[in-house]
């Protein structure tokens, strides 16, 4: 099992910016209004992810820091639509095989009540005690890389490091503006969003992440057709590329990178005249689970459309309608 740790650590932690994804993915699958991120040097010294979601039961907190060891999916069968955004259960493992991890939670909403697990790099089992926490799981991660000097050199600077946990951040929060989200690094608020519902959240959200004027000058996509829904925004750069690519789609509430999905933007773009444009986008793609496999691999972002070929052309057809709209 040892040997098993460090490939999944190897796989899944990658650097401070994987930790908070999964952190705050599961912060997410427990139902979590609200989620707090704290970070200290670009999160190399310190990683705390704060939720009031459901909390674990005593009985499964062993389990959940043990490889392998997942409350979501029941059987192999289950993979095929799979909800939540965890499923492997080997994100908890593999960071507290890498770091000193410290995790309390709370399943009631008496605060009195609570446990308090350690883990320190892979020889030590994790150690549970009673302790006072509100309902809820809070996780830190302290010391990342502490035992694999090897990795731990690969980290970059504190602000290249806080740059990728940025980054990861705003995928999240875009995925889920009816979440609060808060994000502090050395002690200072980066971001504080408020969660919201519906429409009017979602361009709040997206307001918040990618400016104003992304919104004011980007148009409207809304279809739905065939068990397919597409909604968000497409547009083209509205200031210098020296931000992040601000091209974020995703399928189901994950972000994704895929090849079908950009050669499909890349044609609507092309076919409706911005032709060598950069194209900027949110989109938000629904499909029924049974119709997308997200077990392509733990962190790659990628995908598999059962029907490639009707998702392609839906896309296409979306956007082809949206950009024609902006046509002078
Ligand atoms: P996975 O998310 O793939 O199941 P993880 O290693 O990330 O695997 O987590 C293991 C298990 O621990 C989860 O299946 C879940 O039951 C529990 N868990 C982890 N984090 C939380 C949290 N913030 N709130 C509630 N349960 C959690
Ligand atoms: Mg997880």
């Amino acid at each position: 099992p040892r040997l098993a740790n460090q490939i999944a650590a190897g796989e899944v932690v990658e650097r401070p910016a994987s930790v908070v994804k999964e952190l705050v993915e599961n912060a997410i699958d427990a139902g979590s209004s609200r989620i707090e991120i704290e970070l200290e040097s670009g999160g190399a010294k310190l990683i705390r992810v704060r939720d009031n979601g459901s909390g674990i039961a005593h009985d499964d907190l062993g389990l959940a820091l043990s490889r392998h060891a997942t409350s979501k999916i029941d059987s192999l069968d289950d993979l095929e639509g799979v909800a939540s955004l965890g499923f492997r259960g080997e994100a908890l493992a593999a960071t507290s095989a890498v770091s000193r991890l410290e995790l309390y939670s709370n399943i009631s909403d008496e605060p009195a009540d609570g446990w308090r697990v350690v883990a320190e790099g892979r020889e030590m089992q994790p150690r549970i005690s009673p302790a006072p926490h509100p309902r809820g799981t809070t996780v830190t991660v302290r010391d990342l890389f502490f035992n694999t000097p090897a990795r731990r050199k690969f980290l970059r600077t504190e602000k290249t490091e806080f740059g990728h946990v940025e980054e990861a951040f705003r995928r999240l929060a875009l995925a889920r503006h009816d979440v609060e989200l808060i994000l502090r690094h050395n002690r200072k608020t980066v971001h504080q969003l408020p969660g919201g519902n519906h429409q009017e959240g979602m361009e709040k959200r997206i307001a918040q992440l990618m400016g104003r004027a992304f919104l004011d000058n980007a148009m409207r996509v809304d279809m739905a057709a065939t068990g397919l829904a597409l909604r968000g925004w497409v547009g083209l750069p509205t200031h210098t590329r020296s931000q992040p690519d601000q091209q974020y789609f995703f399928v189901n509430g994950r972000v994704i990178r895929d090849r079908l999905v950009a050669h499909a933007v890349r044609q609507a773009y092309r076919d409706v005249l911005f032709h060598g444009r950069h194209p900027v986008f949110v989109l938000y793609l629904e499909l029924d689970a049974q119709g997308v496999d997200v077990n392509v691999h733990p962190t790659k972002h990628e995908v598999r459309f059962r029907d490639a070929r009707l998702v392609h052309d839906f896309l296409y057809s979306s956007l082809h309608r949206a950009l024609a709209e902006t046509r002078p």
